[in-house]
């Protein structure tokens, strides 16, 4: 079964071609024109995803060796994302099922961060369900109890900003270009993680809010360039590694919560954030500290990717779990 997979639901367009669930190419293109910006800028992400779709199609076929009369199926994400952005993907994905008259399938992205881990070549072993996801990247926050594929609730998720924007704007209220997340954690590592207390919130259950934190480091950060206009400069490792390590301490405190209420620790996580390493590790540790068995996707399988989208497509295929033509892009839609 070969599945051609399109992501297109932000600022990636990325494009795969996958074998039984193998992954025989994956290409992402990464749209530079947000950076000037400190964020994407929706019409801007739309117009890229169209000069760079067609390109990104050839060469995931071509990278793959595929010629695209031998595909079985389309998939294509469907939602959560800016509309602009769904309905470039959308469209290319509906007219090239009708063109080669093969099915189309409809995956929701939030879905396919979490089932990522079941790629064939990810490192490791897969998890085993009933587990418990926490995704975090640019648009969610969500601890999400996973038992099979397709049945997916969410515990808790951010009242607020999600993790990977309060990497994002804590980076820009530094003057770190967008995206500011891996920026962070390439300076945090430099840096000593207990330089700069930041308060943590305090939010009932296992929900998050990080949108405090933010404002809090800016009230600092103000407070201390007025005394110092050099102060981000000469801190900015420690400010770095104080802001990732109060984010992962946020993190880790509600996923523990979690494990304890649901007694499963079996734990996975997924979402850009899930590239950082700061997170990696202390997730590594929990194996040890607390007996849990824990999956770390691999580098391009945490941020935007096709590759992603394309495993659902093959898990949705052995369904027979096929979409209508008449279907359209959805930016809210909930896993
Ligand atoms: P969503 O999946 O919620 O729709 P998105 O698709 O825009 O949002 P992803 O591509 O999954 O988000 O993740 C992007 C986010 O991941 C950005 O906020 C980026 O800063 C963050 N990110 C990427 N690498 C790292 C890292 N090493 N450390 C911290 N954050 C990171
Ligand atoms: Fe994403």
């Amino acid at each position: 079964i070969y599945i051609l997979a399109i992501e297109s639901s932000c600022d990636d367009t990325s494009a795969a071609v996958l074998r039984n669930g193998k992954v025989l190419s994956n290409i992402v293109a990464t749209q530079q024109i947000h950076e000037q910006y400190g964020g994407v800028v929706p019409e801007l992400a739309s117009r890229a995803h169209q000069q760079n779709i067609v390109p990104v199609v050839h060469q995931s076929l071509a990278s793959a060796n595929i010629d695209k009369k031998q595909l079985s199926a389309i998939a294509f994400t469907r939602g959560p994302g800016l509309m602009g952005s769904l309905l470039v993907g959308t469209s290319f994905a509906k007219s090239l099922s009708l063109g080669l008259d093969i099915p189309l399938i409809e995956v929701n992205h939030m879905q396919a961060h979490i089932l990522a881990h079941f790629i064939e070549d990810a490192e490791g072993t897969v998890p085993t369900f009933p587990f418990l996801a926490l995704t975090i990247s640019g648009g969610h926050t969500q601890i999400v109890q996973v038992n099979d594929y397709f049945d997916m609730r969410i515990l808790g998720e951010s009242l607020d900003d999600a993790v990977g924007e309060a990497f994002d704007k804590s980076a820009k209220i530094m003057g770190l270009p967008y995206p500011g997340g891996p920026l962070i954690d390439k300076y945090a590592q430099l840096g000593n993680p207990k330089a700069f207390p930041f308060p943590r919130p305090k939010v009932d259950g296992l929900n998050f809010s990080f949108s405090g934190l933010k404002t809090s480091i800016l009230y600092f950060l103000q407070k201390e360039v007025k005394s110092d206009p050099d102060f981000i400069t000469h801190n900015l490792n420690d400010i770095c590694a104080s802001i990732q390590h109060t984010i992962i301490a946020i993190l880790m405190d509600k996923l523990e919560q979690a494990v304890r209420q649901t007694g499963i620790k079996t734990i996975a996580i997924g979402g850009g954030v899930s590239a950082n390493s700061g997170i990696r590790k202390v997730l590594q540790q929990m194996e040890d500290k607390k007996g849990w068995k824990t999956h770390i996707p691999k580098f391009e399988y945490c941020t935007d990717n096709a590759a992603m989208i394309g495993i659902v497509g093959y898990l949705k295929y052995k369904n027979n779990d096929f979409s209508h033509q008449s279907i359209s892009a959805i930016a809210r839609y909930s896993i």
